[in-house]
């Protein structure tokens, strides 16, 4: 078997991939989808459901380990999809540091409901404490302002 482990685990398939970046593997004459086979063989009986997909957990489309591997509806896999396009794209923190991960985010979306993209709730909290700091500070200055006795000669 041609196959490649990392330090994270991933069992990483050296052979040839399909255009979608999945392991191929030639079987009688037929070609299969590597990881669904190892699914099939370790982790027993696929879902003939077309709606359903095998996927990696490691996000590693080359990953073959049975342990990486789960079958989740297509519906599913796009939102993963989505999820790890945004992981490539903003990297694996926001811009305060505060890893996606954790789970401390929401989603933007447009006035149509399109969904833009993450917003760290950690930030958020802060940049709302600090405008709640400034508007206070903004108070008091007013007040002090207004407390001033006229000075028009
Ligand atoms: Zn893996
Ligand atoms: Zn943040």
């Amino acid at each position: 078997m041609t196959i490649k482990t990392t330090d994270l685990g991933c069992w990483l398939w050296q052979g040839a991939c399909a255009s979608s970046g999945y392991p191929l593997l030639t079987i009688d004459g037929e070609r299969r989808s590597v990881h669904r086979h190892v699914f099939l063989i370790f982790n027993g009986p696929l879902k003939t459901d077309p709606q359903y997909c095998v996927v990696q957990t490691c996000n590693n489309k080359a990953c073959i380990n049975p342990a990486h591997l789960v079958q989740i509806t297509r519906a599913q896999a796009k939102r993963r999809n989505w999820h790890i396009q945004m992981d490539a794209v903003l990297g694996y923190e926001c811009e305060g540091g505060h890893p996606w991960s954790a789970g401390k985010w929401e989603m933007k979306r447009s006035t149509d409901g399109t969904a833009l993209g993450r917003r760290c709730l950690i930030c958020k909290a802060e940049q709302h404490k600090e405008y709640m700091r400034r508007r206070r500070i903004k108070a008091r200055n007013q007040k002090k302002i207004d407390e001033l006795p006229d000075l028009t000669p």
